[in-house]
């Protein structure tokens, strides 16, 4: 029986871990780092490494898991347990390096869908669809490009089947490829690699062979199992082949669920429409969702307003592994919110007020950059921070932001995220950034005039960009604003000290000649006496004869009185510089 008994969520974030502990988070950090594992302070590991990292400290402490009521947080750890239920669709991911081609093969997939009906001419960017191959339907996350990573391993890994890895055949193996397979192994999903532009002339396939066989992933002919398709997604070969496996590597791991249980899954995607208000997308992980359901999402709860495919298709049910659009929510709910079918309006609200309570509860320990870690590690350098409220169109431009102003984070100043989320500024956006004395960013979203008004009328700053370079660039210039600016001293001119006049606590009056320079005042000085520095002291007044004078040249004789603080034993002999300060601002 250990000494303590501490309750945690399936996952925690470092920080929030090295609180429950009670340790500084650096010695959390390092004893992670000791055992291979390279986490910041606001990524999260799960308990079992946690329990690890505890039992490794020498602690006498026992993690459990937190039941939390309201949502159900391991979806794909029960479904794979549940044997029983009904086939259900494959649901794919697509990852892999920059520029190997994973839009464009989520482009030519979704082209290649044989029940396509004439809605067609999709533009907007779609976060789920499914497809019909050979009359089976399979499920497609599209999610690529930056946001893929991160918005996967956090959520998606849970609703994934199957990873398709894309590797263009002219470019081969990167650090991006790499990081996809570790992902799918760490997550357990079955991997497919498309091997991509084999249309492209410097296609070299057997040498990419070679490198994914260094990746421990060995093709068939060299006695491996690993799944390999040669596709290109610009001429469409081998796609109907690459659904084909997709097909038959899940039929493999004989896909269920159940289907009769009130609905479970996962938000991956919210945004305000106009006319419709709060719209999210959510897959389906088990049960089924039918329009009028009371759905609770995170902090939030809808009764099913409108229901339809990804497509925009009406739907009256939905089936395990089916990306929906769902209208009806009360607000906007988060990427990433476990969702759950309720029996009545008055349980919906209860359960989403009590998610509202507890993220409240733990708001203060989320969003903790880079430069928090810093501070916390190193606490007697202090580092200013610039508070941020970032809001934005979609989760995926969101979380680009984000990312992208942490990156500003130095030793000096860092970014603190106060407050994050999808959708308009908000009234209550806006009182948070005044008492904050934040600056509200807003990227790809309109402002109301009720708050333009009330920003103005609090002198809130709200700035709205659609380019993130420019809204990049002007947090930097507010964080160099942060810097403590640079002091650059001039040295002016150098005296001799020749005789002394008088000499109390605070002030010394003597003569001497200018050796070196121009001597000004005011100005700042150094008494020496050789090498050694006798004193630092201000130069008030300086005299060519028995006239005040403002500078004198080398070679001259002055008198000048320096304010001292004590008493300063200045001798004949002694050497004064005098030199100026200038606080000069600096850049990021
Ligand atoms: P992503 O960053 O992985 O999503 O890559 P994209 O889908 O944006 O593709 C990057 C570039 O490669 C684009 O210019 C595509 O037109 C091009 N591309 C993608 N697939 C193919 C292919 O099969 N053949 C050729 N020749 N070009 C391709």
């Amino acid at each position: 029986m250990a000494e303590r008994t501490i309750e945690i969520e399936d996952q925690i974030t470092v920080g929030a871990l090295a609180e429950k502990l009670m340790l500084p988070v650096g010695k959390l950090i390092a004893e992670l780092m000791k055992n291979g594992i390279m986490a910041t302070v606001n990524e999260r590991i799960d308990i079992d490494t946690a329990q690890i990292i505890v039992s490794e400290l020498g602690l006498d402490i026992e993690l459990t898991k937190k039941q939390v009521s309201a949502v159900n947080t391991e979806p794909r750890e029960r479904r794979k347990a549940n044997q029983k239920g009904n086939p259900r669709p494959p649901v794919i991911a697509v990852m892999g390096h920059v520029d190997h081609g994973k839009t464009s093969l989520l482009d030519a997939i979704r082209e290649a869908d044989t029940a396509k009906g004439e809605a067609g001419g999709i533009t907007q960017h779609i976060s789920a669809y499914q497809i019909t191959h050979n009359n089976r339907d399979i499920t497609f996350l599209d999610t690529p490009g930056h946001e893929a990573f991160a918005a996967l391993r956090e959520h998606g890994a849970l609703l994934t089947d199957v990873v398709i890895i894309v590797v263009a055949a002219d470019d081969g193996v990167k650090p991006q490829t790499i990081e996809a397979i570790r992902f799918a192994r760490k997550a357990g999903v079955k991997i497919i690699v498309a091997v991509n532009k084999i249309d492209k002339e410097g296609a070299n396939v057997p040498q990419l062979k070679q490198q994914l066989a260094e990746q421990d992933l060995l093709v068939e002919e060299w006695g491996g199992d690993t799944v390999i398709v040669e596709v290109s997604a610009k001429t469409k070969q081998g796609v109907p082949q690459l659904l084909d496996m997709v097909l038959l590597v899940s039929d493999v791991e004989e896909l269920k669920a159940d289907d009769t249980i009130p609905a479970t899954g996962l938000v991956i995607e919210a945004h305000q429409e106009q006319g419709r208000g709060p719209v999210a997308i959510c897959l389906v992980d088990e049960g089924t969702l039918k329009q009028g359901d009371y759905m609770v999402a995170g902090a939030t709860y809808a009764k099913i307003r409108n229901l339809e495919s990804t497509s925009g298709k009406p739907l009256k049910i939905a089936k395990p592994s089916t990306p929906v659009v769902i209208t009806g929510f009360k607000e906007l709910p988060q990427f990433g919110d476990e969702f759950r079918i309720v029996k009545d309006e008055k349980t919906a609200r209860t359960q989403a007020q009590a998610v509202e309570q507890q993220r409240r509860h733990d708001g203060s320990r989320q969003d903790i950059g880079s430069g928090e870690l810093i501070r916390m590690i190193n606490r007697t350098n202090e580092v200013t921070e610039l508070p941020v409220i970032i809001k934005a169109d979609v989760q995926g431009s969101l979380t680009s932001v984000i990312d992208s102003l942490k990156a500003l984070d130095s030793d000096e100043v860092v970014i603190r995220v106060v407050s994050s989320g999808v959708g308009a500024v908000s009234e209550s956006d806006v009182h948070l950034a005044h008492t904050a004395g934040a600056i509200i960013y807003g990227f790809n979203i309109q402002l109301p005039t009720s708050i333009k008004r009330l920003s103005s009328r609090d002198k809130v700053p709200i700035r709205l960009y659609s380019v993130i370079y420019e809204l990049i660039d002007d947090s930097r210039e507010e964080m160099s604003k942060l810097l403590a600016p640079e002091i650059v001293e001039t040295d002016l001119g150098r005296l001799r000290i020749k005789g002394i006049f008088k000499t109390t606590k605070t002030e010394v009056i003597c003569g001497g000649e200018v050796l070196k320079g121009k001597l000004t005042v005011p100005a700042l000085g150094r008494v020496y006496r050789g090498k050694e520095l006798l004193a630092e002291v201000n130069v008030t007044n300086l005299k060519r004869g028995p006239q005040d004078t403002k500078e004198v040249f080398e070679g001259e004789m002055c008198g000048l009185s320096l304010a001292t603080t004590g008493r300063v034993d200045v001798q004949e002999g002694d050497d004064v510089q005098l030199y100026s300060q200038e606080a000069v601002t600096r850049h990021l």
